[in-house]
C-alpha cells in the first residue's frame, strides 16, 4: 500500500511517496521554477538510506501539468522501481492551503469538493489555484485512484467565535467571510498528537502550546486536543515575526504608508509579506545567516532576534492565559527544530510560570522527539520534528480505507 503526497505551490511541486506498511519514505522530490526559463527537478529515492539525488536541470517546465508528468515519470522509472504499476498507489494526498469554513476534516475529493476549494480562492489567491492545478493533473495521471484534500486550515475550525472574530463590522464576516482561519494546521495537529503519545496522555486531555517556527511561523493554543486559538489570521501574515513577513502590526500602518509614503495597496502588501519580518529588520531572513551576522557584531541582526523571540514569548503568555492549564510547549519546524538559541530566548524568564528549560538538552539540533525541560518543570518543553507529509499520508490512508 503506497500513498503519494503532493504539495503543489505557485511555482513548485513537492512530492513524497510513502509505503504505509511501515511508513517508510520511498522517494521524496521537488519540481522547482515552474514557468521559468530553466526548470529543476530533484528526487531522492529511499531518502533515509541514500544521499544520492536524481537531478534534472535546464528543461523548461512550462506549467504544473508538465511538472507533475516529469515527477511521475521519475517515480515510475523501472530502474528506480518505486512504482511498478500506477495501481500500486492506494491514494493521493494533497495539501490544500485554504478550506475556509467548508472543511473541518480531510476529505475525499469530489466535484463538490473541487467547487468548494475554488470558492475559497479569494481567501488564498496564490495557494489554492496551485493546489487545484496539482489535483487536476493527479486526477488525470492516476485515473480512478482516490484523491484526498488535507487542509491547512481544518485543524483550526474548532477555534471559538470569540477568538476568530475581528472587531470590525459584522457584515464583513457575513459577506466577505473575514475572520481568523489560521494555517499550518496539519503540523500543529501532528506535533500535538505526538506530544500526547510521548507524555502518555490521551490527546483529548492534553493542553499544549505548539510553536511552528519555519519560513512561516505560527503558534497554536491546543485545549483538550483541539485548536482554540492560533496566531495566523485571515491570511498567513498575522502574529509572530517571520522570515520576510511582519506578523502583527498596527493596522493603521497601511493608511499611514498610503498617505505619507504614497504607496499603493499592492506595494504595502508586498512590503509586509516579502520585505518585512527578519529581512526587514536586518536584511537577512535565514536564521543561520542571522546568527553569523550577530557573531560578527551586527546590531540590527541582534535586534531582529530580540524582536522575534520577544514576540514568541508574549504569545506564550497570551496562550497560557487562554488555556488556563498548560501541560507542554512544543517547538517544531526549521527554526524550532534546529535553533537552540531561538528556543532558549523564547522561554527565558518564564521560569516563575513553571517553564524551566534544560540548557544541556536544548543544546542540539532536534532529529527525534526530545524533552528540553528539566525533570521538575511544571510545564514540559519538547522539540518534536514535524512531518506534514506523513500526517497527510496517514489521513489519506484512513479516508481511503473508509
Ligand atoms: P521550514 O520552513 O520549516 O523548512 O524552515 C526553514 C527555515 O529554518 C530557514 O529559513 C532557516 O531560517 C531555518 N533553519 C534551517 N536550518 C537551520 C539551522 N541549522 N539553524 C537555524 N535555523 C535553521
Amino acid at each position: 500500500m503506497k500513498i503519494l503526497v503532493i504539495n503543489s505551490g505557485s511555482s513548485s511541486i513537492k512530492f513524497q511517496l510513502l509505503s504505509m506498511v511501515d511508513e517508510a519514505v520511498l522517494a521524496s522530490g521537488l519540481v522547482e521554477r515552474i514557468g521559468e526559463e530553466e526548470g529543476l527537478i530533484k528526487c531522492t529515492f529511499m531518502p533515509d538510506t541514500v544521499d544520492e539525488q536524481v537531478v534534472k536541470n535546464g528543461e523548461v517546465i512550462a506549467d504544473h501539468n508538465s511538472g507533475m508528468r516529469l515527477a511521475v515519470d521519475l517515480l515510475t522509472d523501472p530502474d528506480q522501481g518505486v512504482i511498478a504499476d500506477r495501481n500500486d498507489i492506494s491514494a493521493i494526498g494533497h495539501r490544500v492551503v485554504h478550506g475556509g469554513e467548508d472543511f473541518h476534516q480531510p476529505t475525499i475529493i469530489t466535484d463538490e469538493v473541487m467547487a468548494a476549494i475554488e470558492k475559497n480562492v479569494p481567501l488564498a489567491p496564490l495557494h489554492n489555484p496551485a493546489n487545484i492545478d496539482g489535483i487536476r493533473v493527479a486526477q488525470e495521471l492516476f485515473e480512478g485512484v482516490p484523491q484526498v484534500a488535507v487542509f491547512d486550515t481544518a485543524f483550526h475550525q474548532t477555534i471559538p467565535a470569540h477568538a476568530y472574530h475581528y472587531a470590525i463590522p459584522y457584515e464583513l464576516y457575513e459577506k466577505e467571510r473575514i475572520r481568523r482561519y489560521g494555517f499550518h494546521g496539519t503540523s500543529h495537529k501532528f506535533v500535538a498528537s505526538e506530544c500526547a503519545q510521548l507524555m502518555g496522555k490521551p490527546l483529548e486531555n492534553l493542553n499544549v502550546i505548539t510553536i511552528h517556527l519555519g519560513n512561516g511561523c505560527s503558534m497554536t493554543a491546543v485545549k483538550n486536543g483541539q485548536s482554540i486559538d492560533t496566531t495566523l489570521g485571515l491570511t498567513p501574515l498575522e502574529g509572530l515575526v517571520m522570515g520576510t513577513r511582519s506578523g502583527d502590526v498596527d493596522p493603521a500602518i497601511h493608511a499611514f504608508l498610503a498617505r505619507n509614503c504614497g504607496m499603493t495597496i499592492g506595494e504595502i502588501d508586498t512590503l509586509l509579506n516579502k520585505e518585512s519580518g527578519m529581512k526587514g529588520l536586518c536584511g537577512l531572513n535565514d536564521m543561520r545567516d542571522i546568527h553569523d551576522a550577530i557573531a560578527a557584531g551586527d546590531e540590527r541582526a541582534k535586534l531582529a532576534l530580540e524582536v522575534q523571540t520577544y514576540r514568541n514569548k508574549k504569545y506564550i503568555g497570551a496562550y497560557m492565559a487562554a488555556l488556563g492549564r498548560v501541560d507542554a510547549i512544543v517547538f517544531t519546524a526549521g527554526i524550532g527544530e534546529n535553533d537552540e538559541i531561538v528556543r532558549a530566548k523564547t522561554v527565558a524568564g518564564l521560569e516563575p510560570f513553571g517553564i524551566v528549560m534544560d540548557m544541556e538538552a536544548n543544546d542540539q539540533r532536534i532529529k527525534k522527539p526530545t524533552l528540553l525541560s528539566v525533570a521538575d518543570s511544571k510545564i514540559q518543553i519538547w522539540g518534536i520534528p514535524t512531518n506534514e507529509e506523513l500526517a497527510i499520508a496517514r489521513e489519506s490512508q484512513a479516508l481511503q480505507q473508509g
